[in-house]
């Protein structure tokens, strides 16, 4: 049959959608320049396809400018044309930001962090995802048959992740029913959070192309193991040098990546709405899940909200360069724009309010009374969607982040997305969620 090739210019929005418009691949130097029309509304359609409260209504035309630094062709060497794609930023006419263009807000919180001091961050996007049509055979987690099982598709991720730029690094089987897992190489700012949207969109094409279908949900049922989305970081100053490690810091941090990480927990109960956005979220965030339940941080511990990662003797790279601590109260609800966003700016926060490096938790905490959380400067995090907006709301400073109407906006989104699960049992929301994730 006769065929024109075409690319999607697209964007992550505040349901963590990748939502696009396709156009001629021979109008590609065009579209760069000029861009393709957007709506301002398409924000406030939700995972479910119903439309939030919008305060655009049918008003409004936007502009989404592709960035060629994000382009990805994906040949599969199949028969089938590649896959094309682009990222891009949503602007106003005139060509400035507009308010809810996540990846806008991303490199705002850059700048913030450049602005205040002097380092760049890097990042690395780890995806936890399952087949929606298997069934890997009982006691697969983290075998080497399991692994086999999905071993065509792993090779094939591998070699496609490469042709986008994206450095592969770790594949496995998960320890969830039909759950893996893919890491990637980190990448320095924007970047890190575009290749967590490009390897998402090329898992599930290479899923699609091995007539398969993944799924991200946070939470496939509620006794289920959740999907998690955790995100690795450090920074680099401005020679480009590793600058999160001090031998002589507390758990190794430096002083500027202690209190990054100290405004990261003391306002993660009110970013945790944006970095973890569905209401199984908040199923998945909840102890002995190996995610995170309160504002803590683990040396090695991966039941805790930011880890610090292990260092080798053994690596031959230095300990410095290897040296990075994980956000583990995300998932693939969110736009990785807004959740490096969120954390970004509560890290700059806790610099610019000069906090101190935060202790590791070296205990359970979910056998702590509320009193001795307390006591200790612990928050269990808000347990449903609902609480944990009203957080974020409510907190100031955390709103201020954002441009324009965007918190309200992102609220009302939500409160769509709720809606949309009123009288549903938690199976039939688990389901909901993972027919849209
Ligand atoms: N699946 C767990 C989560 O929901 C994480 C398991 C791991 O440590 O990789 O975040
Ligand atoms: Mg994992």
């Amino acid at each position: 049959m006769k065929r024109e090739e075409l690319m999607l210019a697209c964007c992550s929005d505040i349901a963590g959608k990748i939502r696009g418009k396709a156009f001629p691949l021979s109008d590609f130097e065009k579209r760069v320049r000029r861009g393709i029309g957007w709506t301002p509304t398409n924000v406030q359609i939700t995972c479910f396809d119903a439309i939030a409260e919008s305060p655009y209504g049918a008003l409004g035309d936007l502009v989404l400018i592709p960035d060629q630094a994000t382009r990805a062709d994906i040949d599969f060497e199949d028969g089938l044309p590649p896959e094309r794609f682009i990222i891009g930023d949503i602007r106003e006419t005139d060509g400035s930001p507009w308010e809810c263009c996540t990846r806008s807000i991303l490199s705002a919180a850059l700048e913030r962090l450049a602005d205040v001091t002097g380092l760049t961050l890097v990042s690395a996007f780890e995806h936890e995802f399952h087949f929606r049509d298997k069934a890997c055979p009982l006691g697969s987690a983290y075998t080497t048959a399991g692994f086999r099982t999905e071993r065509a598709f792993m090779e094939t991720l591998s070699a496609v992740m490469r042709d986008a730029g994206i450095v592969p690094d770790t594949f496995m089987k998960e320890y969830g029913v039909d759950q893996y897992e893919v890491t990637m190489g980190p990448s320095e700012g924007l970047t890190g959070a575009d290749n967590s949207i490009i390897l998402s969109e090329i898992i599930r094409t290479v899923a699609q192309r091995y007539d398969s279908a993944v799924s991200f949900t946070p939470l496939r049922e509620p006794a289920g193991v959740g999907n998690g989305v955790h995100i690795h970081m450090s920074f680099r100053d401005t020679n480009g040098n590793p600058a999160t490690y001090d031998p002589a810091g507390k758990h190794g941090l430096s002083t500027v990546s202690g209190s990054f990480v100290a405004g990261v927990l003391k306002y993660l109960d009110a970013i945790v709405a944006v970095t973890a956005p569905s209401v199984v979220s908040y199923t998945r965030l909840t102890p002995h899940r190996w995610s995170a339940a309160y504002n803590n941080l683990g040396f090695r511990d991966r039941e805790a909200a930011v880890r610090i990662c292990p260092v080798s003797d053994v690596s031959d790279v230095a300990k410095a360069s290897q040296y990075n601590f994980e956000f583990r109260a995300g998932d693939a609800a969110a736009s990785p724009y807004l959740q490096l966003a969120a954390i970004v700016h509560a890290g700059v926060q806790g610099i610019e309010e000069g906090l101190a490096s935060p202790d590791a938790t070296q205990e359970d905490l979910s056998l702590l009374s509320d009193q001795d959380l307390s006591a200790k400067g612990y928050v269990r995090l808000p347990q449903t969607l609902e609480a944990a907006l009203e957080r974020f709301a409510a907190n100031g400073t955390v709103t201020s982040w954002f441009p324009g109407n965007f918190a309200d906006i992102y609220v009302k989104h939500k409160q769509g997305e709720m809606a949309f699960l009123e009288n549903m049992s938690e199976a039939e929301v688990c389901s909901a969620y993972e027919a849209a994730y």
